[in-house]
């Protein structure tokens, strides 16, 4: 169909994840007439294969830590076995009653859901089957999936964490290959379900992208955990038989286990669907928007995982609605990758926003940074966890960057946000006040103490 023909829809979206079923929601609230393709589960990865079925597995394997260390609580308990099958069933109603609730909802919005695989004919028609939908819009969502290294094919005892989700059993030992968020998420998982775990990462610390003190606490805790953390150690090459497979690094180490869990990154979903041919400017396989969301083309607009930058489900959702809310003529405020909370879900927790300190020494020179220890909290003392809550700020400036670390601490990212986003300074956020006792009040006493007033710190 020619690029002229007329539009069938304000808005046709090609990809039903957390970025375009965002998108349609909003769209059609806004009374815009909305298409949304997909050719697998309204969701995408973050309900079927990311964020909620792997933290089910995390909630199971806190269970298992729970039965498990009873003793230390004064509750005699004991770890009998897990049964996969029962942590699958589990998991998969979480996820199917989600499934339910989010087809029900782009149901009853008048939204017009077609599945199939999509495919850009020209730069504003995609076409499924023999149907063609010609957006006055076009919003590309098509996500992201794993990648492997060159020479290390998936299959057999080599997985993604797509495979991963489905294991029959517990593998008695695993190496993880690459220690960022989804590597450290699955350690933790395996390590709580018993398997002996050794992490394999190309650089010298895990989570990289956090700042350095959490990386050395995230060490500290795991090796506590005896999980095996080899840092600045490459890969060179991997073989697997019927009983093991044997991890090869550069130094000529070898290391051999049940299974070995790749977890190297997730590359996008463009190729192959007319992108290239429509004339939207890619890099490296990623289509490029700038902040408003928009492609070099006139109208189309990416979201998500697709666009270089955090690949994180509520990303997604904010670029999402941010495209239906400019499209309807809302001028909706751009979303700032830096302001978006970042939580890895591992035991112990780890959530941030903004700047890291060594990123915001660069940016600004001088800076202040104040490390609140949980030693002084009381709720983390019951809980039996250690880490800190960490403020990076500007030389009597605004608070630049929040990071925290230990049990359950993720919990604590949404007030985080808040004095982040609205640029708070020390003095903002001290006169509030936080229940006692709760972890939030870890928070409540970092800023205590950046005002120059701690109570419960140590110096
Ligand atoms: C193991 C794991 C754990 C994760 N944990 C978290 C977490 O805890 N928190 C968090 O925020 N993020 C997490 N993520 C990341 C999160 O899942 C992604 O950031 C998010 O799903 C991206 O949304 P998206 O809409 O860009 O893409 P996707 O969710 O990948 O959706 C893209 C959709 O497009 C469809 N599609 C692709 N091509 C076509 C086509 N040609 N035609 C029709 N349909 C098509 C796909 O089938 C898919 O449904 C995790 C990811 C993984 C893998």
């Amino acid at each position: 169909m020619p690029a002229t023909a007329d539009p069938t829809h304000d808005l046709v979206i090609l990809g039903g994840g957390s970025g375009g079923y965002a998108c349609a929601l909003r769209a059609a609230e806004l009374g815009l007439t909305v298409a949304l393709v997909e050719k697998a589960r309204l969701g995408g990865t973050c309900l079927h294969q990311g964020c909620i079925p792997t933290k089910a597995l995390l909630h199971a394997a806190e269970v298992a830590d729970n039965a498990r260390d009873g003793a230390a609580f004064g509750v005699r308990s004991s770890l009998e076995s897990i049964d996969m099958a029962g942590v699958h069933a589990y998991k998969d109603g979480v996820v199917e009653r989600l499934y339910k609730g989010l087809q029900g909802l782009v149901g009853s919005r008048d939204i017009d859901y077609v599945e199939g695989e999509g495919r850009l004919s020209d730069a504003h028609t995609v076409t499924v089957g023999d149907r063609d939908l010609v957006g006055r819009h076009l919003v590309l969502a098509t996500g992201s999936a794993a990648r492997s290294l060159p020479g290390l094919e998936i299959g057999g005892r080599v997985v993604t964490s797509e495979e991963a989700l489905r294991l029959a059993t517990v593998p008695s030992s695993v190496i993880v290959l690459g220690g960022g968020v989804i590597g450290v998420e699955f350690a933790s998982v395996y390590r709580s379900f018993g398997a002996d775990v050794t992490i394999v990462e190309a650089l010298p610390r895990l989570v990289a992208g956090e700042d350095e003190a959490v990386s050395k606490q995230l060490e500290r805790a795991f090796r506590k955990r005896r999980i095996t953390v080899l840092t600045g150690v490459r890969f060179a090459s991997a073989s697997q038989d019927e009983h093991s497979v044997t991890v090869t690094t550069e130094d000529g180490t070898e290391l051999t286990a049940d299974l070995l869990l790749v977890a190297v990154g997730r590359g996008p979903v463009a190729s192959g669907m007319g992108l290239e041919e429509a004339g939207i400017a890619m890099d490296r396989g990623f289509v490029l928007a700038d902040e408003r969301c928009r492609t070099n083309v006139d109208r189309v607009y990416a979201v998500g995982d697709i666009v270089p930058g955090l690949q994180l489900a509520h990303r997604g959702f904010a670029q999402g609605i941010f495209v239906a809310e400019d499209v309807a003529g809302r001028s909706p405020v751009p979303v700032d990758e830096l302001g978006i909370p970042r939580v890895t879900y591992c035991d112990p927790e780890i959530a941030s926003i903004g700047l890291t300190e060594a990123q915001a020494r660069e940016r600004f020179g001088e800076v202040t940074a104040y490390e609140y220890n949980l030693g002084g909290n009381g709720k983390s003392q019951i809980l039996k966890t250690q880490g800190f809550v960490k403020l990076v700020r500007q030389v009597d400036g605004p608070v630049v960057g929040v990071h925290m670390i230990g049990a359950r601490m993720g919990e604590q990212v949404g007030e985080a946000q808040l004095i982040y986003n609205w640029q708070a300074f020390a003095d903002d956020v001290a006169p509030l006040v936080h229940a006692h006792p709760t972890q939030n009040e870890a928070l409540g006493e970092a800023f205590l103490a950046l005002a120059g007033k701690p109570l419960h710190a140590h110096a």
